[in-house]
This record gives C-alpha cells, structure tokens and sequence, in this order.
C-alpha cells in the first residue's frame, strides 16, 4: 500500500494517461502529482521537493523534473517562465481556467488575477483579424503591495542615458 492518498480525481487522471502512454503508474509519480493537484499555488521545483520531504517522501530531483514534464503532456498542469530563472507549475482543472498573472520582482509572489477586460479585448482582436485564440498570457512583473509597504521599488534597468557614456 503506498502512503500517498492518490485518491483525488485528477491523479487518477493521470494514471489512466500514463496507461494510456504505456508508462508505469507509480507510487512516486502518484506522489509528485498529488503534490501539484493539491497546491492552489504556482509552485517551483525546490517547493514540490520540499514538500515531498515534508510529506515523508524521497524522491530524486530527476523523477520529479520527468514526472512534471508528464503532467505538462498530459495538459492537466501549466508550465510557467516568469523569468526567474527557473519554472513554475500550476494545476490547471481545479482552478479558473481563464487566469492572469502578477508576478513580484521582489518577492516571487504570484497573484492571480481574472479581467473581463482582457476577454473582451480578446474577443474584438479575433473579430478585427479573423483569428480563433486557443489562449493567451497576461503577466504584469513588479511590486507587491507587502514589498511596497517595507519599501521595495522597481530596479531601474539598463542605461539611464546613453550620451554620457561616450
Ligand atoms: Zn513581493
Ligand atoms: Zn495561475
């Protein structure tokens, strides 16, 4: 009997796309997808891990990266690049499935947000062009109202004035 409670719907899900792939359904990739479906944040690698070992569980950095990959296949969870550097991963049935982001530079925080806005903006662009949207990805990158009020402010990038450079 494996310690994982594999009984949310959508690690059966997964199990039955692994089947359907002809890949083994095991205890740690159970695991891993647990983790995912049962997180209503944009976690990271570093956080699935740690909570694996929270969770009493020992499982290698390359089973994890390979499982989530799986879960990217099978479309039950979203991949996300928010520039840090490394990925993120989010459930994507258990949650609004038309989202944007927020992400803080400071922090790492991710925020989600919904915009009738957007859909609308969406909805004139497909009639304006013809074009059928699948989907589409808002992330606005700053500061959070927490790293405002201990006084974060947004780096200033790049050359301020290239003229006194020469
Ligand atoms: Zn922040
Ligand atoms: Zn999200």
């Amino acid at each position: 009997m494996s310690a994982v409670k594999a009984n949310t719907p959508f690690v059966r899900l997964f199990g039955r796309y692994l089947r359907e792939q002809g890949l083994p359904v095991t205890h740690q990739r159970e695991a891993v997808a647990e983790v995912v479906f049962t997180s209503p944040e944009h976690l990271s690698v570093d956080e699935i891990e740690r909570r694996l070992r929270q969770g009493g569980e020992r499982i290698g950095k390359a089973t994890v990266y390979r499982t989530l990959d799986l879960l990217v296949r099978s479309r039950l969870v979203e991949e996300h690049d928010f520039g840090e550097g490394f990925k993120r991963y989010e459930h994507r049935l258990s949650r609004q499935p038309v989202h944007e982001h927020l992400i803080c530079l400071e922090c790492g925080k991710v925020i989600e947000f919904r915009s009738a806005e957007i859909q609308r903006v969406e909805a004139r662009v497909r009639d304006e062009h013809g074009f059928l949207p699948a989907r589409h990805r808002v992330e606005i990158y700053g500061i959070c109202r927490e790293c405002r009020e201990a006084g974060a402010t947004i780096p200033a990038g790049g050359l301020t004035c290239p003229i006194d450079t020469v």
